[in-house]
């Protein structure tokens, strides 16, 4: 029998889990996967030894990195008629997080019609309502053959060192396969979710069995793939360590063949009900020009509070998130009345932990307490049944995270839990420094390092354009927009992109950086758009969502734009159709003698 609490039992409540979870260390308390751990970062996909002859050339656009954001600026760029560009990709192929994310069970939790850009030009159907990762990496090469992307590739290949030169008016950009490329415009779409990260626990470098994070899955030791069961787990134990939006959907499938599973939680997702279907394929065939923009819009509208006339997408998203609970109201009855709204929210999925889960203890343990927009919130409907399964254990650590990883096993409570193999569902860095996820540091006039002259956080106008870095331009979460649907962030941020540079081309302009005083106009748009959010984070618990809770004046520079989405592109719309590059410092070529 489910207990309500009062208001004032869910705020106390709330804050006493968050305090369990508070740490000096932020997001120090993470490692990396270079050094010792460089093993980790091993791209499982590719055949090992692939080499290629090193290329001289110039180039109009070096862009970097080949998931959506990368390609969106390929094919804006291809219908604007600049085919002149190199796209360089650490990976094997296109696809980002997709090519990288092959774990059991990945899916976009965004629905298909929405997240898939471009459906209405490929022509292409979504098998299901919610897509598995195998069919949208299959889509990203789909798109790669479509708008001929492949002969403007680069892949297994990381840029090493990019520097504007004055003289020539170009990037001269070197790879780790000792290319040389001179360019007029950079653009760095490095994707948020591309780096990933290992917990910091005491003893992780000892383990003696095997381990992986998630995004790099070695299906050559669990067997099967991701579309077959995992043949081999069938006499291992196994330990996954996080309980995130990844190990939700790794979870059940682990579950399925693994003799024995041990998830091993510090904070448990909130996670409603997903109800996946096929495509209807009547429905997908009749819908009439345009729909995929209409629903894109209406999507996003949907999950930022402002409730359009008809819900066209009608799921767990848009039902959760139909009241933007962070509101920027001062008036104390309307904030009363949000915070009354949130709680409900997530009453409702602690409510469905206790329907589902048969044993009351490990019900307890399930369930969320923190507000709705502190974390992401899952949506699976075979997650939480997991672990009414005989052969699955919910270690949980109350909010403290495991004590210790030895030779064998992971200790949590002085217990040791010992394991064949270690799954890492533990994240990605999200807000470190943007050259530390890029994994180089641009050098812009006079030798300025991006990290120099963002060494208080960064300075942008619209997070695309920085002083002092002539043509460079990023799509990034930093001072950038941010959404549910987050390929309709990228598709707005390509889209501008690549007007900037076919503008540019256009007309004569040699250079175009932003200038100081519209980057501190920006950041104070910036601000404006979180004062809501500002006060709702300090509720939360920590997460790459507020940066782990440690709040330093760089984390107050490098923040996303809080307001929706569709303001966030407005300020793009407005400033391109304005057409007279406000706050940006803008050099015509110099006419021939
Ligand atoms: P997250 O950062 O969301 O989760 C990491 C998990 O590791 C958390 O549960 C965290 O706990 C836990 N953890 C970290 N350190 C420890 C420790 N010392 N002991 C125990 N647990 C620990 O990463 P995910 O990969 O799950 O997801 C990242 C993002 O990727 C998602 O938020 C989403 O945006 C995206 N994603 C999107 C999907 C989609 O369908 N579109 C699917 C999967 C991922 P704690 O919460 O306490 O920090």
């Amino acid at each position: 029998m489910y207990v309500k609490l009062s208001i004032d039992d869910l705020r106390e409540k709330y804050q006493r889990e968050r305090e369990k979870r508070l740490r000096t260390d932020g997001v120090g308390q993470y490692k990396e996967l270079t050094g010792e751990y460089a093993a980790f970062n091993r791209d499982p996909y590719v055949e090992p030894g692939f080499t290629r002859d090193a290329l001289t050339k110039e180039t109009e656009v070096v862009i970097v990195g080949g998931g959506f954001a990368g390609m969106l600026v390929a094919i804006n760029l291809s219908k604007r008629g600049i085919r002149d560009f190199t796209m360089v990709e650490k990976a094997g192929d296109f696809g980002g997080t997709w090519y990288w994310n092959r774990y059991p069970g990945c899916m976009c939790d965004v629905e298909s019609y929405t997240y898939l850009p471009l459906l209405e030009e490929t022509g292409y159907m979504p098998t299901e309502r919610y897509a598995s990762a195998s069919e949208i990496f299959e889509y990203c090469q789909l798109l790669g053959r479509h708008f001929d992307l492949y002969p403007n590739a680069l892949f297994q290949t990381e840029i090493k060192d990019t520097a504007w030169d004055e003289s020539t008016q170009r990037w001269n950009v070197t790879t780790s396969r000792g290319d040389k490329l001179a360019s007029r415009f950079l653009v760095t779409a490095g994707g948020i979710l591309h780096k990933a990260k290992l917990p910091g626990i005491p003893g992780i470098e000892t383990f003696k069995g095997k381990a992986f994070h998630t995004s790099r899955w070695d299906y050559d030791y669990t067997g099967g793939s991701p579309r077959e069961p995992m043949v081999n787990l069938r006499d291992k134990r196994v330990g996954i360590i996080g309980t995130g939006a990844t190990a939700v959907q790794a979870v059940p499938q682990l579950a399925k063949t693994a003799k024995e599973l041990l998830v091993f939680q510090r904070t448990p997702s909130a996670v409603g009900v997903r109800n996946n279907a096929p495509t209807d394929v009547e429905w997908f065939t009749s819908q009439p020009p345009g729909w995929q923009a209409e629903r894109i819009v209406n999507f996003t509208h949907a999950v930022t509070g402002v409730q359009p006339e008809q819900d066209l997408v009608k799921d767990g998203w848009t039902e959760v998130m139909w009241v933007n609970t962070q509101g920027t109201t001062d008036d104390p009855a309307e904030l009363e009345a949000l915070e009354r709204s949130d709680f409900e929210t997530m009453e409702t999925l602690r409510r469905r932990v206790e329907e589902v889960i048969d044993d009351p203890a490990t019900a307890d343990k399930l369930k969320a307490w923190y507000g709705k927009n502190c974390k992401r919130v899952c949506f699976h409907d075979e997650y939480l049944p997991a672990f009414n399964l005989p052969n699955v254990q919910l270690v949980d650590t109350d909010g403290h995270g495991v004590e210790r990883i030895t030779e064998t096993g992971v200790v949590v409570n002085g217990v040791e839990h010992p394991v064949d193999l270690l799954i890492f569902a533990s994240g990605f860095e999200v807000t470190t420094d943007l050259d530390h996820r890029l994994g180089f540091d641009p050098q812009g006039r006079n030798g300025m390092h991006l990290s120099g002259r963002w060494a208080d956080g960064a300075h942008t106008l619209h997070g695309i354009l920085s002083g002092e870095f002539p043509n460079l331009m990023m799509i990034s979460l930093v001072q950038g927009g941010f959404g549910t649907n987050f390929l309709h962030f990228l598709s707005e941020s390509a889209k501008h992109v690549a007007w900037l540079i076919d503008t540019c081309e256009q007309e004569s302009i040699a250079s175009i950086e932003a200038t100081p005083a519209a980057e501190e106009e920006w950041l104070g748009v910036l601000y404006g758009a979180a004062a809501g959010a500002a006060g709702y984070s300090t509720t939360c618990t920590p997460g790459y969502y507020n940066s782990e809770q440690n709040f330093d004046a760089k984390a107050a520079r490098n923040l996303v734009y809080a307001g929706s989405l569709l303001d966030y592109s407005q300020y793009l719309v407005t400033w391109r159709e304005q057409g007279d590059f406000t706050g940006a410092k803008v050099v015509k070529q110099t006419p021939p003698a």
